[in-house]
């Protein structure tokens, strides 16, 4: 939100173990991307999302989209455009509501099979957009070839741009190369309205962080959309 309106929501794993508590998903991710695991969990996170999406819009409520992670193992699945489908199918969502979030070094770690997955989930109507922009090599060429419409602004670059000169120029660098590439931006991480100015002084598209709200459970982030809808 830029001028205060929710737009939409990034969906984020969270796992309560009986034992441990909350585990981390920078501890439990890795683990199942290595034992295979995060195939059922990643379509499991992916459909509570397009439903729970589907639940609010059909109640009046639901922000326009949806943003869902998609982990290295799940993008480079040969069923992955088949099983969204089958997914927003199933749930009757549409897919406009739904945005896939693949971060910046599991696209360039193999750009051609990248370009053909991105190419089949245009062709079905489904956004893309590259996640952790600006720290994982980007080539520029293969960029002008991702059919991708959001760029996210990583949140190393953010935290700093009302002091860094540096951040300053590569945050201002990007946004305009994402415009001519006709391509949106996010930017992360944003917590302080200092932060915010900047960004929409620099035609920042949309913004997310704790400046606006921690991640929240389902029936909080429901509480949060309709105290924000009254107030505006
Ligand atoms: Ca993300
Ligand atoms: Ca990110």
């Amino acid at each position: 939100m830029l001028d205060g309106c929710i737009i939409g929501a990034e969906a984020l794993l969270r796992w309560r173990h009986p034992e441990l508590g909350m585990v981390s998903p920078a501890e439990f991710i890795p683990i199942a991307e290595s034992s295979g695991q995060i195939l059922p969990i990643g379509e499991w996170g992916l459909r509570s999302a397009v439903r729970q999406w589907k639940h609010w819009l059909d109640g009046g409520l639901g922000p326009r989209a949806v943003a869902v992670n998609i982990s290295a193992v799940q993008f480079k699945h040969p069923r992955l455009t088949e099983l969204v489908m089958q997914i927003l199918d199933e749930e009757k969502l549409a897919p406009q509501h739904l945005e896939l979030e693949l971060t910046e070094g599991v696209a360039m770690d193999d750009p051609l099979g990248a370009i053909a997955v991105m190419d089949s989930l245009h062709q079905r109507g489904i956004r893309m957009s590259i996640d952790d922009f600006g720290t994982g090599y980007s080539s520029l060429s293969y960029l002008k070839r991702f059919k991708v419409y959001k760029l996210k602004i990583d949140q190393s670059f953010v935290r700093d741009i009302t002091e860094g000169p540096e951040d300053k120029a590569i945050v201002g660098a990007i946004i305009s190369l994402a415009s001519n590439l006709g391509m949106q931006t996010i930017a992360e991480g944003v917590e302080t309205a200092g932060q915010v100015a900047f960004l929409r002084a620099k035609g920042c598209d949309e913004v997310q962080g704790y400046y606006f709200s921690k991640p929240l459970p389902v029936e909080q982030f429901e509480a949060f959309v309709r105290e924000h809808r009254e107030l505006a």
